[in-house]
């Protein structure tokens, strides 16, 4: 009978401590890991055998304490409570073992089978240290203490081992923690409880819980003993606990080489430093755009004359087929330059989270949210809200991808709010040539005062956000930095091919309709198709939006056309404008001497193109963008109220700034 009993073991550990690579070493599920503390939100299954016993194991999200203060304790805090868990694997970081045995001694004060998984061993040697795995499980009362490697595989089976024969085994043996009043005091708790509630498994757990006053043993467990329970002694609990941790750790931690000790602390007093953790923060973001800019380029580069060598091919081969223009031009203006033209910013994606991969496996990452946590604090965001922020400089789809990184819904979605205001990539073609063409002496001035203007507008909107939802506020951030490493190929390699399956999914369905839409309302009209864009239903959009966009400067149908146009991607803008007005190459003096004159006529002058760069900056983001944050918050709800808000916003600021400016000129 006992053989055919299924081991339930619940995975528990602090963020970061290697619990999912172990899950993974010991289950062979394929999940995902990743170097942020708290990436595993959702209780992940697997199962594993061992000589014939079969395990179940469950992996809890990473947290440091068992209080119920975050969705995360409160989780894992019921999940090993339960009765069906039959033993914790209390899963360490050996090489911090002081941070992480404060959950242990909570622990084992559930007085379950546990089992001290001591984790990370390779790095425990690598960097000198001895552990007394003697003394360790004295002081700990007796638990099964095992080290392990779950990078390295090693360890596994003794581990298994030690489930299979000790989980039965309640940590019988009380580990005298406290001062001898407070240890009087438990005991005296404990007594009434049991007198009170004679079934009650957790004794010594809910009589610690009751001392501190912690509300949810309070309501559960009513013990009127007010006697004994005459005020919260969480303080001294906490304290006492952390008191004799540093006697653990000073009994059992030795240094061989006390040359190699604390190597992440020194790197760390200038990569966290108050005032140089900024600027070194921002010299490596440099280089890592840098690298996306260059490398990205060229190989975009490559990538777009192959997409040209395509559109011809695949247009002479259609012509060949005698398929109808129609046909060829949905194929080849459509289609393949639509979802080709996405594509070629695959390189650029490619390269990008590959050195943040590396960034973040490396450990460096979380110490960015930790500097920018008071600077971005100070307009309610997260520390980790500031990566979003920055990548959506370089282009906003793998920044709202990129908030993955921010644990709580209300956060997240505060920053995908907010990452369209950031100018991505696309967006500077237009601010260049226009701030080329209208305000010549000033143009690099005029550029960049866009980009200031976006990161005012996230600013001021991130503090309104914040002040309309005080209640989830981010809060403080209560992170432990994890220890530099190697980065790992292959924890690498699955980052960066999520990221670009994520972004190829997309080119081929959101953004392969839009591109058919797009391509339909450029080249038809209600005569079918048409061969002057002047008698497609564009034009006809346009015309109609003229009255509407006037007040903002822009009432004239090409550039209600090439706004729409530039739904597909912002940079298209340009380029539907200069076909719009017949200009043949529009990054030329020539080019744009014949744009500026053409729009002249029309008496758009300077004040109508900074309205027009103002509401390419702030209007609804490129389709690629918008199906990336519908598929980021699930929500249509939420992605169709950001399009239309941001829709508002542009209207009101283009003619804010066209009315205002239009007196001052
Ligand atoms: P979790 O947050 O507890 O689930 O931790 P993860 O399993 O995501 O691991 C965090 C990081 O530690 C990853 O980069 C792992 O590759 C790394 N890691 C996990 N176990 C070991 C180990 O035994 N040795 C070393 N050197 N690194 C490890
Ligand atoms: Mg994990």
């Amino acid at each position: 009978m006992k053989n055919e009993h299924i081991i339930q073991v619940a995975f528990v550990g602090n963020p970061n401590c290697g619990k999912t690579t172990l899950f993974n070493a010991l289950t062979g599920a394929n999940l995902k890991v990743a170097n942020w503390p708290g990436v595993t939100v959702e209780k992940k299954e697997g199962y594993t055998s061992y000589k014939g016993q079969k395990i179940n194991l469950v992996d809890l999200p990473g947290i440091y304490s068992l209080t119920s203060y975050s969705i995360e304790e409160k989780v894992s805090r019921r999940c090993v409570m339960e009765d069906n868990i039959d033993v914790i694997v209390n899963v360490v970081d050996a090489s911090s073992l002081e941070r992480n045995l404060y959950l242990t001694m909570q622990l084992l004060e559930l007085g379950k089978p546990v089992i001290l998984a001591m984790n990370m061993m390779d790095v425990v040697k690598e960097r000198g240290m001895e552990i007394d795995n003697h003394r360790l499980p004295e002081m700990l009362g007796h638990i099964p203490v095992v080290p392990v490697s779950a990078r390295k595989r090693m360890g596994l089976n003794v581990l298994l081992h030690a489930v299979k024969h000790h989980y039965e085994e309640d940590v019988e043996e009380k580990v005298v923690v406290y001062s001898d009043s407070l240890e009087q005091k438990i005991s005296s708790v404990e007594q009434r409880l049991h007198e009170k509630y004679p079934d009650l498994r957790y004794l010594r757990w809910t009589a610690v819980k009751l001392l501190e006053a912690d509300e949810e043993t309070l309501e559960e467990y009513s013990l009127d003993a007010p006697d004994i329970l005459d005020r919260s002694y969480e303080k001294e609990i906490i304290n006492q606990k952390y008191d004799y941790i540093e006697e653990v750790v000073e009994e059992v931690l030795f240094y061989k080489d006390s040359s190699k000790e604390g190597k992440t602390d020194k790197v760390d007093t200038l990569l966290t430093h108050p005032f140089w953790g900024v600027p070194v923060f921002l010299g490596i973001m440099a280089f890592v755009f840098f690298l996306t800019f260059t490398i990205g380029d060229a190989l975009k580069g490559v990538f777009e004359v192959g997409l040209d060598m395509l559109l011809n091919g695949a247009g002479a081969f259609l012509a060949g087929l005698n398929a109808s223009d129609w046909v060829i031009s949905l194929v080849v203006d459509g289609v393949i330059a639509g979802v080709g033209g996405i594509l070629t910013f695959l390189p650029n994606i490619f390269i990008l989270f590959l050195a943040l991969g590396i960034l973040e496996d490396s450990g460096y990452m979380a110490r960015v949210a930790y500097v920018m946590d008071g600077i971005m604090g100070r307009v309610g965001l997260s520390g980790k809200a500031f990566l979003p922020m920055v990548l959506g400089f370089g282009c906003t789809v793998p920044a709202v991808m990129a908030t993955r990184t921010l644990e709580k819904e209300a956060d997240r979605r505060r920053t995908m709010i907010l990452t369209p205001f950031m100018s991505c990539s696309a967006r500077l073609p237009i601010y260049v040539l226009f701030s080329s063409m209208f305000f010549p002496q000033h143009a690099a001035i005029a550029a960049f005062s866009l980009y200031v203007l976006g990161l005012l507008v996230a600013i001021v909107l991130a503090m309104i956000l914040g002040k309309i939802k005080r209640g989830e506020s981010a809060g403080s951030l209560l992170m432990e930095l994890p220890e530099y490493k190697m980065p790992n190929a292959r924890t690498i390699a699955i980052y960066v091919w999520e990221k670009v399956k994520d972004y190829l999914s997309k080119a081929g369905t959101t953004i392969f309709v839009a591109s058919i839409v797009i391509w339909f309302i450029l080249n038809f009209g209600i005569h079918g198709m048409v061969t002057d864009v002047q008698q497609s239903f564009g034009a006809v959009l346009g015309h109609w939006l003229e009255p509407v966009l006037a007040p903002a400067g822009l009432g004239l149908w090409q550039v209600a056309v090439a706004l729409i146009a530039g739904l597909s991607a912002k940079e298209v803008v340009v380029s539907s404008m200069a076909v719009l007005f017949g200009i043949s190459n529009i990054n030329s003096a020539a080019g744009m001497t014949g744009m500026s004159t053409a729009l002249g006529q029309f008496g758009f002058g300077a004040v109508n193109a900074y309205a027009l760069m103002v509401f390419c900056l702030l209007y609804t983001p490129c389709m690629a963008t918008i199906a990336t944050i519908k598929k980021e918050s699930n929500s249509w709800a939420f992605t169709l109220k950001l399009v239309v808000f941001q829709l508002l916003l542009a209207y009101v600021a283009a003619v804010v700034v066209f009315q205002v400016g239009s007196l001052i000129v």
